[in-house]
């Protein structure tokens, strides 16, 4: 049983070789009486979380990784044997694996987030691209950041995978929308693909504040936060009265030791914005309202997504890197196995 584990806790920029790939061992068996679920595993998800879990910090809860133990994040898998009365042997789930071939879960554990597989007719890593991320896209936009028609909409990190959905709800909905992304090749694809009206190359602007104001002569209404840091300050300038900022992520803060300061935020109060965290996994209650409101548009062609697929569990550690230097192009998927 090929695993992904990881060596010891991370400090700074994680690298590949903060992880081993490792032949570990498992009985391919759930244990007489047990509610296990034996998966084997198909596609994995790497999310910018999983850098937080590799922290000796427990942040809040969230939990660490243990060195020399696998990996655990989302997945799409196939069931192979149940002790568990709501899924069968072949049955295809999506929810928290682990980072191997096979892994015996218990459900009950987990049970907020194993799902069917309900996007069968497309490729099996649509559930990871839509699923988790889709999810955030939609309640971080439509939920928190409560847009009207006409709205002019900012999006941080916006060719990955929460971003690339929050611009095409956000045009769904009739906003002006705007991406910021770190290479020519993502903001030709958020310009030309996925319908954005401006993108531009964070890395190329020196003066944000300056650029900001050039996209969004008339202020921000929405700024769907994905990135934090000297982003966030310049935003803050460029806010309009009576904004929303959904705070979604901060990536280019979790690799550091000690967090940038952000010196604007008295522009919440003159300008009466409200800014708020959330977590995708405090709203699955409205899983089925976000399948019932995205499906039909993805099978009409008018909500598509771009998957970033490496091949093989042995580069899965490059992938996860990869999206602490935007290496990926859209959402980062690691393939164990097709079926
Ligand atoms: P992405 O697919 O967008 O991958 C991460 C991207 O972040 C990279 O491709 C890179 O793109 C960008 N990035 C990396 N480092 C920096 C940096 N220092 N400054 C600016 N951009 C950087 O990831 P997701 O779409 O999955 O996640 C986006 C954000 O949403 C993350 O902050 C994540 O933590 C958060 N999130 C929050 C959830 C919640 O429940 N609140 C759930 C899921 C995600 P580029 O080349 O453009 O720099």
């Amino acid at each position: 049983n090929k695993q992904v584990v990881l060596r010891d806790y991370v400090v700074g920029f994680p690298k590949e070789s903060d992880m081993n790939t490792v032949e570990g061992r498992i009985t391919l068996k759930v244990p007489e009486g047990s509610s296990d679920v034996l998966l084997k595993n198909l596609y994995l998800s790497c999310d910018p979380y999983m850098r937080i879990l590799m922290s000796k910090i427990d942040h809040e809860g969230f939990g660490c990784y243990t060195p020399g133990s696998p990996l655990a994040g989302l997945g799409v898998s196939k069931v192979l044997e149940s002790g568990h009365p709501d899924y069968k042997k072949g049955d295809l789930v999506w929810g928290m694996t682990k980072w191997e071939e096979f892994s015996l879960m218990n459900h009950s554990k987990h049970a907020s987030l194993w799902m069917d597989v309900v996007l069968a007719s497309h490729i099996l890593v649509s559930s990871l691209s839509t699923g988790m991320p889709g999810m955030t896209a939609y309640v971080g936009f439509f939920e928190v950041g409560s847009p009207k028609k006409g709205e002019n909409v900012f999006i941080s990190a916006a060719s990955g995978a929460v971003g690339q959905l929050v611009g095409q709800f956000a045009k769904l909905t009739g906003c002006y929308v705007v991406g910021s992304a770190g290479s020519k090749e993502k903001v030709d694809l958020l310009k030309n693909k996925l319908g954005f009206d401006g993108a531009f190359n964070y890395k190329e602007e020196s003066d944000l504040d300056a650029t900001l104001k050039r996209y969004f002569p008339e202020g921000i209404d929405i700024y769907f936060e994905n990135v934090g840091g000297k982003t966030l300050d310049a935003v803050l300038l460029n806010m309009r009265f009576h904004g929303r900022i959904p705070v979604c992520g901060m990536i280019s803060q979790y690799n550091l030791a000690q967090h940038e300061g952000v010196t604007n935020l008295a522009h919440l109060i003159f300008k009466r914005i409200k800014m708020e965290g959330f977590i995708v996994n405090d709203f699955y209650h409205s899983y089925s309202k976000f399948l019932e409101f995205v499906l039909p548009h993805i099978r009409e062609g008018k909500v598509v997504y771009v998957e970033d697929i490496a091949e093989g569990l042995e580069n899965g550690p490059a992938a996860l890197v990869g999206l602490y230097t935007g290496r990926n192009v859209g959402k980062q998927v690691v393939v164990v196995a097709r079926d």
